[in-house]
Parts: C-alpha cells; structure tokens; sequence
C-alpha cells in the first residue's frame, strides 16, 4: 500500500541538532559541575536535574542568562581542549580523539537550550542576543576546527597504523574528526585559515539576518479580513483558526490570513475568492522580497559570495562541490543527474495536471486560466471529481492525538518502544508535552521525547525535530532527548485538532527522525542517531511516513473525530486511488528548489542577482507558468540561514530514492509489519547513527545499492526502458 508521496516535506522539515554544527561534545566532569552549583552561577550552565535520566532546566531560563553562559561554556571547553594539545604523551586514539569527544559538556547544554528558544520562543529582546551568540559560536567552532596542534594530533592518530587495532566504531571517529577537520580548513597555512574564520564570522551574521527578516515577514504580515463572505469554501475549524489568530492581534471580530505555511496552503486550497487567494499566495510568496527593512535580496549574493570564496580557499571548485565531497552523492554531478533524471517526467506530470484543471474550470464557466494562486484550488476540485475524495472528508478522521497515538503504536510494532506521558517536568511552553520512552519489554528507559504540536508568534514554520542530547555510551548510559515540533493551529479548548493527509504525514516523518534519535545505540555521541551525513538523514523519516497509509495505522487511528468509527475501506480506497495525484506537483515544487540551490552554488565567484537568477534559471528549466518554487530564493531559509541544506536541498530527493526503495523491502516480504524486516532497518539504519558508512548501511539493510526504479514507480513516473 503507497501513499501520495511527496519528494520533500509537504511542510518546512529540518532537524535541529548542535552536534551536526560542534565537532566535540557531550560530558564533563562531575566536579565541576558540583563546583558550578554550589556557585549558585548560572542556571544554563549547571547540569540538569536527573530525574528520568536528565531534564532540561526549561524553567529557568532567563534569555539574558544566554551569552553569559555561552562564555562560560567557551571557556570551559577551551580549556580541555588545552589540556589535550599539550599532553606531553604522543597522541593515541584514546589522549586525543575519545578525549575530544569528552570536551563541550557545558556548552552542549547551553545551545540544546538556546536553539529551543531560537527556533521556538523567538522575541526581539532574544534576536539582539542572536546577533552576538552566532558569530560568537561560529567563531569558537573555527577556533576548534583551526586548532594546528589539535590537528597535529588528529592527523597522527588518523595515519597511525594503531588505527587499524580499533573497533569499526572507533576508525570511523578517527575518520569522521579528520574529514571534518580537514573541510573546515585545518591543513590551510595561517592567512587562509584566519580568511575562513573571518568569512564564517560574517556568514554567521547573515545568517541570522536573513532568518530574522524571514520570521519577520512571516508574523508581520497578514491579511485581515472582515467580510465572512471572503472566507466561502474553508472549513468552520479554520475559519475559528482566522478569528482566534485575529483576536490575538487585538483585530477580534475580524479573520486573518497568517503568512505562514501552515495558514496559507489551506486557505489557497479552500477559499473561493480568487481576488484574495491571489493576494495571500503575493504576500507568501513574497516573503524576504518587499523591498523594505526585511528584504533579504542584498543578503544572498554576499552570502554566495563569501561562500565561493570559501571553497576556493579550500581547494574546491565551488561550494557545491565542497559539501557534496563527504556525502552519499559524493559530487554535484550525481546530485544533479538524480534531480534532472525526475524533473522531466515531473514536468510533464504537471502539464497533465494543469490541463485537467483547467478543463474543470472551463466546465464550471470559470473562464480563467489557471495561474499559481489557483492550482491547489483547483487540484482539490479534480481530486474530488476525478478520485471523489474530499480532503476535508478524510481530515475529520485524522485528529492529532490520535495520528500521534498511531505513531506510537509503529513505534511499538517495528522497534519495540512504548511512551508514556510525564506531566511533572518543565516545558518551555504550556503547550508543550513530554513522553518517556522505553523499551517494551525491558521497560528500559531509551529517552525522551518532547513534543510541541502548535504555532505560535515568535516559533519557526513547518516542522522539526531537534536532539536536546545524544544518546552515547562514552559516560555512562546517556540516553537521548529529543523533540518534535509543529505548527498545527490550535483549535477550540477541548476540541480535537483535525490535521490533513499530509499534516498527518508530516507527523510520521518528523517522528521517523525522533525515532532515529531514540533507537540510536552508538559509543560516541558525534555518531549518535541522526548524525549522519544530510542526503541520507532524511530516509528513516521518510520512508516512515509510508506506515500512515498502513490498515492497521488506519483502521485503529483513523476514526472519526464525532461518531469514533474507523476511516470507511471505500474511502481508504479512494485514497489509494489519489496517491499518485498531485505528484506532478509536489516534485516540481521541490525539486526546482533543489536545482536552483544547486546552480546557486555551482555558480562560483559569478555575481547572483537573486531577482534575475530566478528568472532566467527557472525558464532554461522550463519551470511550468503555474507554478512557484516551494522556496523562493528571498525565503529559502533551508540554504541561506545557516550552511545546513546549502547545496544540500537535493537530498531530500535522494532520501526518497531510499525510501522508496527501501518500503519496498518490507512489501516484498510480509508486508509493513514483517518482523525481520523490521529488524533489519533496526540493526542497519535506525541503531547504527553514524557509525557505518550510509551507502554500505543501507546496502547491508536492503542487500543491493538504491535504485531510482522504486521512485519512479511510487510516483507514477515512466521507469526509463521499462
Ligand atoms: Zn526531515
């Protein structure tokens, strides 16, 4: 059984997790710690309560605690890393590298909670506090990374023939400390190290600029509307949505359209206004792209910039080819052939699609043309007739906490892991829940999972999933601790929240992530769960969202949020029949991101007018006229506020590559539920992190290397010569 597979997150998807960003972490010594208590010093910097394996001190912060602690941190981790390039012992895997590991303790926990506060408890006061701990971050990671005679050390140990005595694990540390060292810039003589920290510093603070100016337009702007008539067509759950989210701007009386994701793609789905679906999918569109103070298009090109001139310092072409060097693709030229291979067909799809809409619309005696504002519109009007499936329909049996007791329950069936909610510890925000994850049948605890289903001002759009803590075995047993967050809107007290197909969809792909993190059963915390390179970290969340359309996730969570019955088989069929709907859509979508992230950073030193690049890159594609980039370069904060997914967008492509392929496992053999497949994708993917090379993994899981076939057919797409 498939679902409609999308190619990337049908909402905003990343994972937040620091250690992908810091070389060293995790655990301290307990002296210190002690000291630092009985200091009374700060609260962010002391080590967390030890009920249920460690909590976060959630309710003490304070946001002007943040740059003194961070020093504090900084300064604590210098000094063991000190104590590390001046051992007068030669260096060995354990005095050096196993030590490293051992370094950061206090810092780890002091950015687990400030990148909460980032991404979810954002204010003005914390921004200006953002504008020191970025570069301030980025500037101590250079120091570490630049680190000649920590490098020395590294090196030796990398090339010492002892490495060869270690276990697997421990070479591929060696390994990973090396290659990190080495793209960072540890092997450049002092000039061009202290130009690279020098540029890090300054991409870090427009980083945070242009994340700034992307929240900024995206709480600032909205469109208040006063006339109910506007809102014909959307269902009474969103419209109370409108009005709650008016009321809270003092607006009560009144509805309003947020410039969110979450608020517009079912507004542009159900109202019937054109006049003001065109004007909400403007100001959405145009987020970072108004020509005023949040207006990021001078930002972009010195982030292009800085970065080409970056990855020519280290001994790459581009900057493309500088982060693809350590992934799964390896060069950009592999990426691109995977995104060119899907992006024809893809095209093609969606000239299907529009033609099929724009008949319906001639039908209706519309008499328009289809434009981009009206294409979800439409293609809801086509799904209905073509497939008879109402989306609204199939929501009022997708209520949230029944979607998240579902993923519990495929939690439980492939990996053993039972949660169990906890009320009696602090959370950052009142809607915010915690769960205790343990091991069904040892009752052994594996984590905590944090859960933080609605939006809010000041929180990041889409969806995530962030790490507070690796799980690692250097310590002790530390188990993990990590969250999922989205931006459902919270509906009436009391009343289930009804997601869409794909909202629920999102839930099982962030908790595939969450699920990465807690199965994670790895020595060293920098190889722990989701710490693998990023064009394969996003397989175990999606090939998790391919369980929602399982019977048994259906018939026991899909239930009706008044009369409680089980989703009907007749309307499970129909949406089995649609799954390769909209597919055109979706993938185009993405992956013109994907190749415009792609030729952004395959361009060099070449000067990018953002406006014009857009322009004239997406008509060489032959991007369809009724369509938008799912992130237009102004908004692409994927790629520009932080080097995460920069030249990396393509990977949610080759993830799906994956999951696809790899879903297949499970339907050749018994179905979703086989057991020793089950066991299998624990063993290789989900327990391992980083540990094992990701193509040799997911070769060891699957028996043979990913093929684009699996994709292809998933979507409905010709398999070439087939
Ligand atoms: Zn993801």
């Amino acid at each position: 059984m498939q679902k409609t597979t999308l190619l990337s997150k049908s909402i905003y998807c990343g994972i937040l997790s620091i250690s992908l960003l810091a070389m060293a972490c995790t655990t301290k010594k307990e002296e210190k710690t002690m000291s630092n208590e009985s200091n009374g010093g700060n609260p962010l910097t002391q080590k967390w309560e030890d009920r249920y394996n460690g909590i976060p001190p959630f309710d003490k912060v304070k946001i002007e605690d943040f740059i003194p602690a961070e020093e504090e941190a900084i300064a604590e981790q210098r000094a063991e890393i000190k104590l590390i390039t001046t051992n007068a012992e030669a260096p060995s895997f354990k005095n050096t590298i196993e030590a490293m590991e051992k370094t950061g303790i206090t810092r780890k926990r002091v950015e687990a909670i400030y990148y909460v506060w980032q991404s979810s408890m954002g204010s003005p006061a914390l921004d200006s506090i953002q504008e020191i701990m970025e570069p301030r971050i980025a500037g101590f990671q250079d120091s570490i990374s630049q680190n000649t005679e920590l490098f020395k050390r590294i090196e030796t140990v990398y090339n010492s023939p002892e490495k060869e005595k270690l276990t697997p694990e421990q070479q591929r540390l060696c390994y990973k400390y090396y290659t990190n060292f080495v793209l960072a810039g540890a092997k450049l003589d002092d000039k061009n190290k202290a130009r690279v920290a020098e540029i890090n510093q300054q991409l870090a603070g427009l980083f945070t600029k242009f994340n700034q100016h992307q929240l900024a337009d995206e709480s600032d702007k909205f469109i208040e509307v006063t006339d109910v008539s506007q809102l014909d067509g959307l269902t009474e759950d969103f419209k109370l949505a409108m009005a709650d989210a008016a009321e809270k701007k003092g607006k009560k009386g009144s509805w309003i359209i947020s410039n969110t994701r979450s608020s517009i793609e079912p507004f542009l789905t159900g109202a019937n206004d054109r006049t003001l679906r065109e004007k909400a999918w403007r100001m959405f569109t145009s987020r970072g792209d108004n020509g005023d103070a949040n207006d990021n298009n001078a930002i972009i090109p010195q982030i292009l910039q800085l970065r080409a001139e970056r990855a020519k310092l280290l001994g790459y072409p581009t900057h493309a080819h500088w982060r693809l060097s350590d992934k799964m693709a390896k060069t950009p030229d592999n990426a691109m052939k995977l995104l060119e291979a899907v992006w024809a067909p893809a095209v093609e799809r969606v000239h299907e699609e529009v033609k099929d809409m724009q008949a319906l619309a001639d039908k209706e005696g519309a008499k328009i043309t289809i434009e981009s504002w009206d294409y979800r519109y439409y293609a809801e009007k086509v799904r209905k007739a073509k497939y008879d499936i109402d989306e609204n329909e199939v929501k009022q049996y997708l209520q949230l906490e029944k979607v998240r007791e579902a993923i519990f329950y495929v939690a439980g069936e492939l990996f053993n892991l039972k949660f169990d909610q906890v009320t009696d510890v602090p959370v950052f925000h009142a809607d915010v829940r915690m769960y205790k994850v343990s091991n069904k049948t040892t009752g052994k605890q594996v984590g905590l999972w944090y859960f933080d289903p609605y939006a809010r001002d000041g929180k990041r759009s889409g969806a995530w999933m962030t790490a507070y803590r690796e799980q690692e075995k250097l310590n002790g047993d530390i188990t993990t601790i990590v969250s999922n967050n989205c931006n459902f809107i919270k509906g009436k007290e009391g009343e289930p929240v009804l997601i869409s197909w794909d909202d629920a969809s999102t839930m099982f792909h962030e908790f595939g992530h969450a699920l990465h993190g807690l199965n994670s059963n790895v020595t060293y915390p920098i190889l722990s769960g989701t710490n693998t390179v990023t064009d394969y970290v996003e397989f175990p969340s999606q090939v998790m969202e391919r369980w929602l359309s399982t019977p048994e996730v259906l018939n026991k969570f899909a239930l009706h949020y008044k009369t409680g019955k089980p989703i009907p088989q007749d309307l499970i069929n129909k949406i089995n029949n649609a799954s390769k709907f909209n597919t055109g859509f979706s993938t185009v979508e993405a992956l013109s991101s994907a190749l415009i992230d792609m030729k952004l950073h395959l361009a060099g030193d070449k000067k990018i007018y953002p406006k014009t690049f857009e322009k004239v890159t997406l008509a060489a594609l032959k991007m369809p006229k009724e369509m938008v980039m799912r992130h237009r370069m102004p908004a692409f904060g994927h790629i520009f506020s932080s080097d995460g997914y920069s030249a990396g967008y393509y990977s949610y492509c080759w993830s799906d590559v994956l999951s696809a392929d790899a879903f297949e496992a499970f339907t050749e053999a018994k179905g979703p539920y086989d057991k020793e497949v089950a066991k299998r994708l624990y063993d290789n993917i989900f327990s391992v992190g980083g540990t094992v090379d990701e193509a040799v993994a997911y070769k060891n899981f699957r028996g043979h290397d990913p093929s684009t076939d699996a994709l292809m057919r998933d979507k409905g797409f010709k398999v070439k010569g087939k």
